[in-house]
């Protein structure tokens, strides 16, 4: 099955994208994860990357793109993909879509993971001590949900407009968020009721 995850930061991509591609057989590929391995890379693109993460920004799209087209064709010749973190803006989405048309690998559903702001900001708070740099700065958070309101948040209609919007409550346990957002997607990947 290939599955686009969107939600705010925070709202549990990172948690859900790995329930999901277990239970349809897909591949978990969030760009975050590449951007901050390019990063680790020390590489003259990972400094690039570093400044954008690193504030909160969208990195270039055909950076992004660059990084995520080649995982992205394997996932979806072996099973599928579960894409966390992209698309992100209008571009990013419209883009990918004109290529996985040609590729014949569009997405089968959109799964959005819904909460409040003050739920991000919690959960980001909370998370800081794990050492992501960009979830440790009060400004940077909020920097990163503007950017999501702003640039992600209309892919919604985007979606929605194409059948594909299946949106979940994420505010609750991680537990409680995977059977609610299973439950939707089976009905989708033709898993056989009880
Ligand atoms: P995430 O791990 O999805 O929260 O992403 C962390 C950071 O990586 C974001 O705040 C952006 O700076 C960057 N990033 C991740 N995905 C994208 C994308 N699709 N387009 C641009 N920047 C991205």
């Amino acid at each position: 099955m290939r599955i686009i995850l969107l939600g705010a930061p925070g709202s549990g991509k990172g948690t859900q994208g790995p329930v999901l591609a277990k239970r349809y057989g897909s591949t978990h590929i969030s760009t975050g994860d590449l951007l901050r391995t390019s990063i680790a890379s020390g590489s003259e693109l990972g400094q690039r990357v570093h400044t954008y993460v690193q504030a909160g920004e969208l990195v270039p799209d055909e950076v992004v793109l660059e990084l995520l087209w080649g995982p992205l064709q394997e996932a979806a010749a072996s099973g599928g993909y579960v894409l966390d973190g992209f698309p992100r803006s209008m571009r990013q989405a419209e883009e990918a879509y004109r290529r996985a048309l040609l590729a014949e690998v569009t997405a089968d559903a959109v799964v959005y993971l819904a909460v409040p702001d003050e739920v991000v900001r919690e959960r980001i708070a909370a998370r800081a001590a794990e050492g992501r740099e960009d979830d440790t700065d009060p400004y940077v958070t909020e920097r990163r949900l503007r950017v999501f309101h702003a640039e992600t948040e209309p892919l919604l209609a985007f979606y929605d407009g194409r059948g594909l919007l299946v949106r979940v409550d994420a505010s609750g346990r991680p537990d409680e968020v995977s059977i609610a957002m299973t439950a939707s997607l089976d009905v989708r990947a033709g898993v056989p009721q009880a």
